[in-house]
This record gives C-alpha cells, structure tokens and sequence, in this order.
C-alpha cells in the first residue's frame, strides 16, 4: 500500500510504499466523527501486450484534488500522485490479473486524522491507496440488465451540496435505500432530483438515455454536471466517443420522469444504462415508480446496440487492443 502524511506544520512528509497492513487511528480522528474522508476508483488493466495500463488517471486524481478542497483536506500534486499509484501498480504488477476480463481496482483514500473533537480544518491527514484484483462485473459474460427503483422521497445529493465530488459521507446513507429497492426486487436505486422528478443517477453510476428526443431526433442523453452529479471518468469518456463517432446527437441535459415516461408511451426510449468504473456500461430493463413496473426496451434493441458498442470500444482501449492517449503506461 502506498502512504503519506500531512501535517499542517510540515506539510506533505516523505511518500512510502509499505506492506499492506492496518493503520492505527487516535479515536477522535475527524475521519471517523465528521466524515473529513473522501475516496477515489479506478482501473489497472494487463493489455493483450502483456502491457499494464492505468485507464485516464488524471481524471481521477483532478476529482480527488477537487473533493479533497472541498472536504477541507489540504492540497496535493495531482501528477505527483499520479505518478506514486504508477510506481505502487508497478511493484505490485503481478497482482493485475492475466486476462482481458479482469482488472486491479485501485482505491486511493484520504483521510483527516486530526486528533481533536473540534469541529474544525484537520492539521493532520493521511493519504494512502490500496488495491485488489477484481473479477468481470457480469459473472454470466453477456450484460445481464437491472432493475432500479424510482422512488422520489429519496435524494442522493442536492443543489448546494457536495454531490459532484466523491466524499464517504455521500455513499454510507444510500445503503439504506439501496436495500429497500433490494426489498422491492430491484438492484439498484435511480437517484431522482426536485419537483419535475429529474433523474440524477443509478446506484453509483451515471445514467444515460439513448432515444428518439420529442424533436423526432436520435439522442444520446445524460444530466449536466450542475453539482448534484458525480463527474464520471466513463461518463466523460462515453461522451467523447459518443462526440468522436458524430452520428447521433449527445446531450447533457435535464431528463425528468414525465420525459422518460412520456418517451416510452410513444415507443421512443431504445436503451436506458449506467456508466461507472465498476461495469462501464450496465443495462436497466425496468424502472420500480409509484408501484408501476416500467420496461424498458434496452435489451431489445439488438441487443442493445450502443452500450454494446460503447463496451467493445472502451475496453479494446483498455486492454490495449487499440491504441488511445487515455491510458497511462505503467
Ligand atoms: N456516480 C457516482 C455517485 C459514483 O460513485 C460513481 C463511481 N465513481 C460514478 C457515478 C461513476 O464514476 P466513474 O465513471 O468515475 O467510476
């Protein structure tokens, strides 16, 4: 594992690689009163080259920089730190699996460990990273759709808040709405926001529209970054190739439930699926709202087409199968 400590007499001490092991906390640390914390996910992949590459890590550690800001933790050199993970996946290469369905999951963290009650600016923190191999998302091999419950009595984040930046305290409370759509047969939540019922997000993931907008027009949507969406590295990255590819329109704008419903009733809607780390692209057949079972037809439509694409072409990047300035050599 990779640490460093901060303190705000002596500023960023020297970076280490150590063995995995525990750490030891004084009790009052602010991390675990007031939730001074804040993580990062992302990707190792071993290419068909046997080549190790780290899919657009800046990205990552920009968010970081930013959440770490915003959580009053002190600043750090994002390519600095960059550079440390670089190093950390290198010595540990041979834990990135063997195959072009796994990857390492790297989760860099940083924490107060301000040793006062006050509720206040940490004068200590710690930052390190930790990684593990992880397995395909989808165990069957195909996509295998999920369901997510719309219910609106539940936000994720708000106007104002601190939604657009990956902070623990956003995750640990929609663990309980998470089991009550896991109550209602479904897998996931999808986050609604406001009066109009917007939707946010799914589960930890970004959200995207692929349909025949009201103009009559094929449309690749998702919501805006207007600070209640976490910035996704595979959201940004569907975008760009979305923008690259040139044959559709590609929207980031508001999509309530009355659009999505109103999309379905006249046979619109073709793909509905998140976009995160974890899956890259996870398809959604059903939407649990007001009681109502909603289809949606995204397996339906050969198969589906774009999250298809959007699968093949960012993991052949990943892998190494094609060549893109997005991934970092290790
Ligand atoms: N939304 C939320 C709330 C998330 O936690 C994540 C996972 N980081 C995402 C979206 C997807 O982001 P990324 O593509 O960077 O994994």
């Amino acid at each position: 594992m990779f640490c460093v400590e901060w303190t705000a007499g002596g500023g960023w001490q020297t970076p280490r690689i150590q063995p995995f092991q525990n750490l030891s906390l004084h009790p009052a640390s602010s991390s675990l009163h007031y939730s001074i914390e804040l993580f990062e996910g992302m990707k190792a992949f071993r290419g068909v080259d046997n080549k190790v590459r780290i899919f657009r890590p800046m990205l990552n550690m920009e968010r970081m920089h930013r959440t770490a800001l915003r959580a009053s933790l002190p600043s750090f050199d994002t390519a600095e730190l960059c550079e440390c993970i670089r190093k950390l996946v290198e010595l540990d290469k041979d834990w990135v699996p063997h195959s072009t369905k796994a990857s390492l999951y790297l989760r860099p963290t940083f924490i107060s460990t301000e040793q006062t009650l006050g509720v206040s600016r940490p004068g200590r923190a710690l930052l390190f990273v930790i990684l593990s191999p992880v397995g395909p998302y989808f165990s069957t091999g195909g996509f295998s759709p999920v369901a997510l419950l719309a219910d609106p009595q539940h936000v994720r984040a708000f106007k104002g808040g601190v939604g657009d930046c990956k902070l623990g305290g956003n995750y640990g409370p929609t663990i309980y709405v998470q089991n009550l759509a896991i109550q209602q047969g479904c897998q996931q939540v999808l986050w609604l926001y406001g009066d109009t019922e917007q939707i946010t997000e799914a589960g930890t993931m970004n959200l995207f529209i692929y349909w025949i907008n009201e103009q009559g027009e094929e449309e690749l949507a998702t919501p805006p970054l207007d600070g209640i969406i976490l910035p996704g590295v595979t959201r940004q990255s569907l975008l760009d190739l979305a923008r690259q590819w040139g044959e559709f329109k590609v929207s980031e704008r508001y999509i309530t439930m009355a659009d999505l419903q109103k999309g379905l009733r006249e046979k619109r809607v073709k793909e509905m699926f998140g976009a995160g780390t974890a899956c890259v692209v996870c398809p959604v057949d059903r939407v649990l709202y007001h009681g109502q079972n909603l289809h949606i037809p995204t397996m339906e439509n050969d198969g589906p087409k774009i999250a298809t694409r959007f699968l093949q072409v960012l993991t052949d990047i990943q892998y190494g199968r094609t060549e893109s300035e997005w991934m970092h050599l290790v």
